[in-house]
């Protein structure tokens, strides 16, 4: 297995980072067994490549997978102390956070983020991620539970042995860290797919994961196709739990697999079609900023992002103007990531870029009006404006799919019961932001939205022990908190008589 020397003299980062392009199995790096496939990894900013990696087959997912047992039965799981699992976990960040400055760089040559974002929010996201799970290692516990004096009952919370994860490619670290942390903190060993668009922080933190001292097989980081190595991992025999985050059309076909297959635990978080309600006694001036944050961050490509604006008409017209006008101005900062002054990055791939376009001509074409935006940005790279589209009625698709992208819809409405009505008429239910100074009416309208994660009068603030995932088809089980440990282990109930004769 090589490795490929990226040079960087940007206004950001200068220097040399140096990326394996091989499979990361049993703590080495080693070439597919069959070793054909090659993917190149594109600079989405220009459209032109960066490197290339291998690509992995299942037979590469079979010895993974032997690998991760060898490891669970020898060296982890109970046989290593939570409290040791947590001193890796912790160096693991430390180490993360050291090389800060790399792994932003690698996010935004290979997904086109901002840079500074990157930073401040992917890595140091991460960082935080992974020190908090550290901390929940050693404090995994089982009850006691009253039974009669005869009997001594109680649980023990058992990781599941082999876990499989399966990422995308919007967050490639921050996602990775919100599978790595929990599920090495409780336990497990792991075989983790990044998206094949976007895997190039994952193969730096293999690094780490040496560094940091984790036994071989504990983590494995396997490139490939999802059709290839993504369903190899969800249908494999031996692979007891599989985290997918992704579409919910391949998280259907997940948990397909796990079902013809070993019936292992399927958790998923899944595309949405969130909502930003804004009332007319919300603070307009904040409302506003959160929306811009709620919709755009990212380039529009969050699964929580607000992508359906409801206003309340008293206040649409201001609304409306104002928000066109910062959406423009954030058009305008569209450009290299390394710069300072860019907030807005390209869309990760020509097919997202395509995809997006599609909607946009839908959009068109099903009559609603292009308010701000709805065309390309420069000749190079795959950049779309910031878009706005007015006009809009619910059975047009820009405003029942997920575009996952930089376009948002916004929709007017009269009555608090409308607009909850209206923001819950989708399948999805992962987030939704709600604008208003009267905290009850706030709170009421959280508790009435069908959604796993409701924002008051802020957006897109995930906390790492806050619970988050999907309602309705937007996902099962919760990441962060306490939540994910139940995600990642089994609850064994242990009887022991202490008296009771036969
Ligand atoms: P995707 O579903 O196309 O791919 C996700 C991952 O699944 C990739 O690693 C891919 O290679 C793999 N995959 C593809 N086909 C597979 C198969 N048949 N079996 C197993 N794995 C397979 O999604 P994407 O385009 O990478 O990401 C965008 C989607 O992810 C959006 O819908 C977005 O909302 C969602 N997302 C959700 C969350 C969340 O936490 N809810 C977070 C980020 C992204």
């Amino acid at each position: 297995p090589g490795t490929t020397t990226l040079d960087l003299d940007t206004s950001s980062f200068k220097g040399s980072i140096s990326i394996n392009t091989g499979l990361f199995i049993g703590g080495k790096w080693c070439d597919p067994v069959d070793a054909h496939d090659h993917a190149e990894i594109i600079n989405p900013s220009t459209g032109k490549k960066i490197m290339v990696i291998s690509l992995a087959s299942s037979k590469d997912v079979d010895l993974a997978v032997k690998a991760a047992h060898k490891a669970y039965k020898t060296s982890w799981g109970f046989k290593c102390p939570g409290k040791e699992r947590g001193k890796m976990l912790l160096k693991l960040a430390d180490l993360l956070e050291r090389d800060a400055d790399q792994f932003a760089a690698i996010e935004a040559l290979n997904v086109g983020k901002p840079y500074h974002v990157a930073k401040a929010y992917d890595v140091m996201g991460a960082v935080e991620y992974i020190r908090y799970f550290g901390g929940w290692a050693d404090k995994n516990q089982g009850n006691v539970i009253e039974t009669n004096e005869a009997k001594l009952a109680y649980t023990r919370h058992e990781p599941f042995g082999v876990c499989g994860q399966i990422i995308p490619w919007n967050f490639p670290l921050l996602m990775m860290s919100w599978k790595v942390g929990p599920a090495l903190a409780t336990g497990n060993c792991i075989i983790l797919k990044p998206s094949e668009m976007t895997p190039l922080s994952a193969l730096k933190f293999a690094e780490l994961v040496v560094e940091a001292g984790f036994p071989p097989g504990v983590v494995n980081i396997i490139n490939g196709y999802g059709p290839v190595v993504g369903q190899a991992i969800a249908e494999h025999p031996d692979i007891a739990k599989v985290a997918f985050t992704g579409s919910t059309l391949v998280g259907r076909k997940v948990m397909e697999a796990s079902a013809k297959s070993n019936l292992k635990v399927v958790t998923l978080e899944l595309g949405g079609k969130s909502p930003t309600i804004v009332f007319d006694d919300s603070d307009l001036d904040q409302a506003l900023k959160w929306t811009m944050q709620a919709m755009y961050a990212n380039m529009g490509q969050s699964c929580v992002a607000g992508s359906r604006v409801f206003v309340h008409e008293g206040i649409y017209d201001e609304f409306i103007q104002k928000f066109s006008a910062m959406v423009q101005g954030l058009g305008q900062t569209a450009g290299d990531p390394f710069s300072a002054n860019t907030m807005h990055g390209p869309q990760v791939s020509q097919v997202q870029f395509d995809r997006i376009m599609g909607y946009i001509d839908s959009g068109k074409s099903e009559g609603a009006t292009v308010h701000t935006g709805g065309e390309r940005h420069g000749t190079e790279g795959f950049f779309i404006k910031p878009t706005i589209f007015t006009d809009v009625h619910p059975e047009m698709k820009i405003v029942k799919e997920e575009i996952f992208g930089p376009v948002a819809v916004v929709l007017k409405f009269k009555t608090e019961e409308e607009v909850i009505e209206a923001a819950n008429a989708t399948t999805y239910g992962l987030s939704c932001c709600i604008f208003t100074e009267n905290i009850s009416r706030g709170i009421r309208v959280a508790h009435a939205l069908e959604n796993g994660s409701a924002f008051i009068n802020s957006a897109q603030l995930v906390d790492h022990g806050v619970p988050f995932g999907g309602y309705k088809q937007s996902g099962i089980g919760r990441e962060h908190g306490e939540y994910a440990l139940s995600t990642y282990t089994q609850v064994k109930g242990i009887h022991v008589n202490l008296g009771i004769r036969l």
